[in-house]
């Protein structure tokens, strides 16, 4: 049976998963190998074999790592727990977000996603959304000195201080708004911080960048109502997933920053327009956004891309062995081997610099997509543990502390400041 994302990407002709969220049992082995390898090369230290420059910068990564808040934008775990439920409590066998991996990766903030798959009509929608909300309130309920809620710049600070990991709520598609600008304040009052307009369908407030149809040629009429909304009520604007057009109508319209959540720099993947042209980049750090770069290794390498499409078009059709399933998951394991699917964190840190290049060291940060991205992880990060190895890549290059503060997480706390203060503002007004 073909699954309703897998007909989406076959009509689309786009790769597997941020669209394709699956179980990934079958890959435990491949990610006990890279783990395998990152350890070796971190208990080298140990051995005695280090040489004291690079222990050196691993004590420092260590110490930036917890020393400064980590904020990942978005991290697709309540579906991946929906589909396969585990408790994120301890370590769990599968996905790639747990509490003890956020732990040793560092992570203070994991911007938990509802996401509202592109088929669903309104009242599943916001089940979905509600669902979600339940579960970050059941494991900030039941391990108080683990989670905590988080709706504000202000809640994160205080959860980092107090030791605690926040799960901050976004809303990816916004389709559960049907027509009913009301359902925003309940958005907001029930702590959701941004909504992604939309995902790989067009819906009735913009288009999507994996659909062909340009049904609005942007925003439609409503989605421009939403955006002045959602400016009023103080929720962040959040563009991954839209066309260019939309993007440019959003800055348009918008009174407030607007992010890219998980998205990356299309210079990289050209012709791929659910990344990031370098006209956008600049566009949405003259607003004084940010575009917290993903990590999936289709949206970081032309040479990835084109073999995923290979997988999930050609070798799927020609066979007939649908995506993601068993048997075409072992095909891609043997097809890794002399293929390259997955990327590694220097590439991430390529599309760091480039934004950094563009648009300066205020626009950039990390939105890794963990959970959306089966199988796609970079092979030395491949899961929330692993954000030490793009610290310590950037580190190399010659960020300092400061500036890796700004990625890590004070870029995308100033833009949440400023989308509370435009709100304060408007509020005053009314
Ligand atoms: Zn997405």
């Amino acid at each position: 049976m073909i699954t309703r994302e897998r007909r989406e990407e076959q009509a689309f002709n786009t790769p597997g998963r941020e669209l394709h969220k699956t179980n990934r049992n079958s890959l435990v082995p491949v990610l006990i190998l890279v783990l395998s390898t990152v350890v070796v090369l971190f208990s080298s230290c140990a051995n005695g074999k280090m040489d004291k420059k690079n222990k050196a910068q691993l004590e420092a990564v260590d110490r930036i790592c917890h020393d400064n808040i980590l904020f990942d934008s978005h991290i697709d775990w309540p579906y991946r727990v929906t589909q396969h439920p585990e408790d994120i409590s301890g370590r769990t066998l599968n996905g790639d977000f747990d509490f003890v991996r956020a732990q040793e990766g560092g992570l203070n903030a994991a911007l938990t996603v509802a996401y509202v798959q592109s088929g669903f009509d309104v009242d599943k929608g916001r089940g979905v959304v509600d669902s979600t909300l339940n579960m970050v309130k059941y494991y900030a309920g039941k391990y108080p000195d683990r989670f905590a809620p988080a709706s504000s710049p202000g809640d994160i600070r205080e959860n980092f201080d107090n030791n605690l990991l926040s799960l901050p709520v976004g809303l990816e598609n916004g389709s559960p708004i049907g027509d009913d600008l009301g359902y925003l304040e309940y958005l907001k009052d029930n702590g959701i911080v941004y909504i992604t307009l939309c995902h790989n369908r067009v819906n009735n407030l913009s288009d999507s960048n994996f659909d062909e149809e340009r049904r609005w040629n942007g925003l439609s009429p409503f989605g421009i109502e939403v955006i002045r909304e959602m400016n009023r009520l103080g929720l962040m604007i959040d563009i991954s997933h839209s066309t260019d057009s939309t993007v440019y109508q959003a800055l348009r319209y918008s009174v407030a920053p607007v992010v890219a959540t998980h998205s990356s720099c299309r210079v990289f993947t050209p012709g791929m327009e659910r990344n990031l042209p370098d006209t956008l980049i600049k566009a949405i750090a003259a607003k004084k956004g940010v575009v917290m770069v993903n990590f999936g290794s289709y949206f970081l390498e032309q040479e990835c891309m084109g073999n995923w499409l290979y997988l999930i078009n050609q070798w799927s059709d020609s066979t007939g062995i649908e995506a993601f399933s068993p048997g075409w998951i072992d095909f891609m394991i043997e097809y890794g081997k002399t293929h390259r699917l997955r990327s590694n964190a220097a590439k991430v840190a390529d599309h760091i610099d480039h934004i950094v290049n563009l648009a300066g060291i205020d626009f950039v940060g990390i939105g890794s997509d963990f959970d959306g991205i089966d199988h796609a992880q970079p092979v030395d990060l491949p899961d929330v543990s692993g954000y030490p190895a793009l610290v310590s890549e950037l580190l190399k290059r010659g960020y300092s502390e400061d500036d890796l503060r700004k990625i890590m997480s004070e870029n995308f706390l100033r833009v949440w400041t400023d989308v509370l203060s435009v709100s304060h503002d408007l509020m005053q007004k009314q």
